[in-house]
């Protein structure tokens, strides 16, 4: 659906007022919010009942051990969005993946489905294939296409914020010029939102994971790529072309490997969870799959555990610079590496206390994130959840 994107009249603001209200606070009373929009209590009840009768706010009675019925004598009414009033879609390109989920406005996710995929080298196929993902986890999820309000797409480079074209410097080498969120639109024929995987990463474990509340946090995906998500003062933080956060291409060897970026000893080339299965594979004398390598952790294989610790280590020095620089309450470990579990966060944790300054390394909670490998597609149905309010202001209309 393509909204007007216009200014909002008055009367669209004061819905809009409504509507995020009751998406950061579900269940409010009409005084409640009355209060918290600075409406009156009469414009508030005819902009409910507008809301009411096009289907996008519903009331029900307090439940009895409600705190706000104590004390008075009727039930007051609580008001929410209607959950199935309208979706929002999530699409994580991952390099080797492509992942959908469906969500409902109130958060919950209906359908998610995800398949293999060469994206760095065949966007084209990348991006068919997920039309096809969208198309059918739609109709698993019995969602017509009018009542989607957006696609929210991760993927695995820096995105060029004046441009929205991927900043491929070698990162997605064969997306040089394509514009995804563009060439996705046409796809689909629905309004497409694009932001960087570890952005959305962050944004997941931020509205339905680890870091819930938390306003100040760093999610550092450790996948095929490793990035930095950054949050600061509860909102996303990009940087000026939209590159902060991309310690994957932070030196940690200066011996190291080439790396796809064209500089040497990388971060990503001495910790992504391909990088250190490889490590393994002259010991063990066989190919090791990310997951193989993850089976091998879990079982005490030395060679598994060293490697992976080793690669801990290498991430907790580059984290501690961003500890440093930015003082966050939690840090968030994600993508596939962050199933070994404490044998990877243990180290992190030690290198984050012994290379960052006291205060910020005690202020820093090091934690694996709760939403597995779903963090990045939920976050990307959740830009788009975030929207919600303004796209549902411009569509009731009297
Ligand atoms: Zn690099």
């Amino acid at each position: 659906m393509h909204e007007n994107r216009g200014p909002l009249s008055l009367r669209q603001m004061n819905r809009l007022r409504i509507l995020e209200t009751l998406y950061r606070n579900p269940s409010t009373s009409r005084t409640e919010l009355a209060r918290s929009t600075g409406l009156s209590r009469g414009t508030v009840s005819a902009l409910v009942d507008e809301l009411g009768r096009a289907g996008v706010v519903e009331e029900r009675d307090a439940p009895e051990d409600d705190e706000s019925r104590r004390g008075s004598g009727r039930p007051p009414v609580l008001l929410s969005l209607v959950p199935d009033a309208a979706y929002a879609v999530g699409l994580d390109f991952g390099h080797d993946h492509i992942r959908v989920a469906v969500s409902d406005l109130a958060g919950e996710s209906l359908f998610d489905d995800w398949s293999p995929a060469r994206v760095d080298h065949a966007p084209t196929e990348s991006l068919d294939l997920a039309r096809e993902l969208v198309r059918a986890a739609l109709r698993s999820a019995g969602v017509a296409t009018d009542r989607v309000l957006g696609v929210g797409m991760g993927i695995a480079a820096p995105i060029d914020r004046a441009t929205g074209r991927l900043v491929a410097n070698g990162i997605l080498p064969g997306w040089r010029g394509i514009e995804p969120a563009a060439e996705m639109e046409g796809r689909l024929g629905i309004h497409v939102e694009l932001e960087n995987d570890a952005n959305v990463g962050a944004l997941g474990e931020k509205i339905f994971g680890a870091a819930r509340g938390v306003d100040e946090l760093v999610y550092v995906l450790l996948s095929a790529g490793i990035g930095a998500g950054i949050i600061l003062g509860g909102r996303p933080y990009q940087g000026v072309s939209g590159v902060a956060g991309e310690i994957g291409h932070v030196l940690a060897d200066p011996s190291g490997l080439i790396c796809r970026c064209g500089n040497r000893g990388c971060l990503e080339t001495v910790a992504s969870p391909v990088a250190v299965a490889a490590l393994l594979e002259r010991s063990i004398g066989e190919p090791v799959s990310v997951q193989r390598l993850l089976e091998l952790v879990a079982e005490g294989h030395r060679g598994a555990t060293r490697a992976v610790a080793d690669a801990g280590e290498a991430v907790g020095r580059v984290v501690a610079m961003v500890v440093n620089t930015f003082n966050p309450e939690l840090v968030v470990v994600g993508g596939e590496l962050a199933g070994a579990g404490a044998v990877l966060l243990d180290p992190i944790r030690s290198a984050i206390e012994r290379h960052s300054v006291a205060p910020a390394a005690a202020a820093a909670r090091v934690t694996a994130g709760t939403l597995g490998g779903s963090a990045e597609v939920l976050g990307a149905a959740g830009l788009i959840l975030a929207q919600s309010p303004h796209a549902l202001a411009r569509r009731v209309e009297r």
